[in-house]
């Protein structure tokens, strides 16, 4: 299958290529539960958990009230052996423990900023014999009163937003919903927050008493709405009252724009939501944010105006990366104003993250104060993101794995026949990153 192997044509020798580089390729599923050796139990949905059981040999007339007991084990309690399962029988424990594991995917490496932003390296189950494993990267923010868990939607990102280091990663496949919902369970894992457990020594995690996760934002790798079966699915279990039990005004999804799928975003997830607005005009909008071309600034204001369940009471955030003498004028900040007219919106102002090798530099804080101001006097809260976890590259956009490692991989898998199992290879001709 040759063709499959879609290269992304960003020789900057090739011609006209930037026009066209809207993305590196298309998506790919991954098959479900393509994985290797005893698959997990730990991210399923409902439906997928009750397919198990009846796989494993569970009487159809006893599968709800299993799927509830092992739900509450899974999501509520944060059990890692069937063993604990103490008010399922120990001949259903057997059986479980005879075809699934409880493992998590692994955690390859953790990083604790000075600040207290952990970023966990988090490695997926291999989906095939040529592949070790997708790896992608989640961040923990605590404050006082929240935490905040920033989770990946892909590996890699298919777009290429100029200013965005996980745009230039070039393997891309789409998380399963189970691979999305075990990065909150890793990061509940690591942090201690399940009941009966406790937080490592000196960690900082929220103080008020309650979860030490409280939020969930799709900031990390990807574009959540370019899987957003996944994305849906998954906020279905991270939202389950009966289990992991995040608020669903709680978690936010971030995009870059992908116009037809914002409103089914609202409809089935009802989750807030997020743009990478980034730009005011078309033209300079194409270049930062090049989904633009598909998708214009106008087209993506109406699908935020209809977004269902929009109200003063849950607004839509814009996000607006501050890029030194490219899109922080006082013009664009008035002209910005003017655009999200009647639509309850918060801004947030991102301090541009550099990363090495990228072609932009963060406004001057002046410079930011100033646009803040006008946002500010228009009657807009304008918070200024402080970018944490700078010292372990833990900021918005910078997050980029070791997956590129992979290319080779998938490459040779491709040409041995065995198919891509939703991994691509985009190679580029330009090194550096
Ligand atoms: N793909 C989605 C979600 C992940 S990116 C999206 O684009 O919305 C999360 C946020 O980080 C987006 O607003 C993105 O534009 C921003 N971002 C990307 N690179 C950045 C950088 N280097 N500095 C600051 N913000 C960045
Ligand atoms: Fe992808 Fe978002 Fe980065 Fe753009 S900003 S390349 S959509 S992750």
């Amino acid at each position: 299958m040759p063709h499959a192997l879609d290269i992304a044509r960003r020789n900057p020798n090739a011609p006209a290529l930037d026009e066209v580089a809207i993305e590196k390729a298309a998506e790919l599923e991954l098959a479900p539960g393509a994985q290797a050796g005893q698959p997990s139990l730990v991210g399923l949905t409902r439906e997928e958990l009750k397919a198990r059981l009846l796989e494993a040999g569970v009487p159809e007339r006893e599968a709800k009230m299993r799927v509830a007991q092992i739900w509450h084990w899974i999501y509520f309690r944060g059990a890692r052996d069937f063993a604990a399962m103490t008010n399922v029988s120990k001949h259903l424990r057997a059986l479980l423990a005879e075809h699934y594991t409880l493992a998590r995917p692994e955690v390859v490496s953790e990083q604790v900023s000075k600040d207290g932003t952990r970023k966990w390296l988090v490695r997926m189950p291999s989906t095939g014999p040529y592949d070790k494993g997708a790896e992608i990267e989640c961040v923990y923010i605590p404050e006082s009163d929240r935490g905040t868990l920033c989770v990946s939607s892909q590996v890699g990102c298919t777009l290429t937003c100029s200013f965005c280091h996980t745009g230039t990663q070039k393997l891309v496949r789409n998380l399963t919903s189970a691979e999305i919902v075990a990065q909150l369970v890793v990061a509940r894992d690591r942090l201690g927050d399940w009941p009966d457990a406790s937080p490592p020594e000196g960690a900082f995690v929220p103080s008020d008493g309650g979860r030490f996760v409280t939020n969930i934002v799709f900031m990390g790798m990807g574009e959540p709405l370019y899987n957003t079966d996944n994305v849906v699915a998954a906020i279905g279990v991270l939202a389950d009252n009966e289990g992991l039990g995040l608020s669903r005004r709680r978690i936010t999804v971030s995009t870059s724009g992908v116009v037809p799928q914002i409103g089914r975003l609202g409809e089935e997830a009802h989750s807030a939501l997020a743009i990478s607005l980034h730009a005011v005009r078309d033209d300079l909008r194409n270049t930062l944010v090049p989904i633009n071309k598909k998708y214009p600034i106008a087209a993506l204001m109406q699908a935020c105006r209809d977004y269902p369940g929009l109200s003063n009471a849950r607004r839509i955030t814009f996000e607006y990366v501050m890029l030194d003498g490219v899109n922080d004028s006082d013009a664009d900040a008035r002209a910005l104003v003017k655009l999200l007219q009647g639509i309850p919106a918060k801004i947030n102002l991102i301090p541009f993250n550099p990363w090495p090798g990228s072609k932009y530099e963060c406004s001057s804080w002046e410079r930011i104060e100033r646009f803040s101001e006008i946002v500010y006097r228009a009657g807009y809260a304008s918070p200024v993101r402080t970018p944490r976890g700078r010292d372990i590259l833990a900021a918005c956009g910078q997050l980029k794995s070791e997956t590129e490692k992979l290319r080779a991989r998938a490459r040779m898998m491709l040409e041995s026949g065995i198919g891509a199992e939703g991994v691509y290879a985009a190679a580029a001709a330009e090194a550096g990153d």
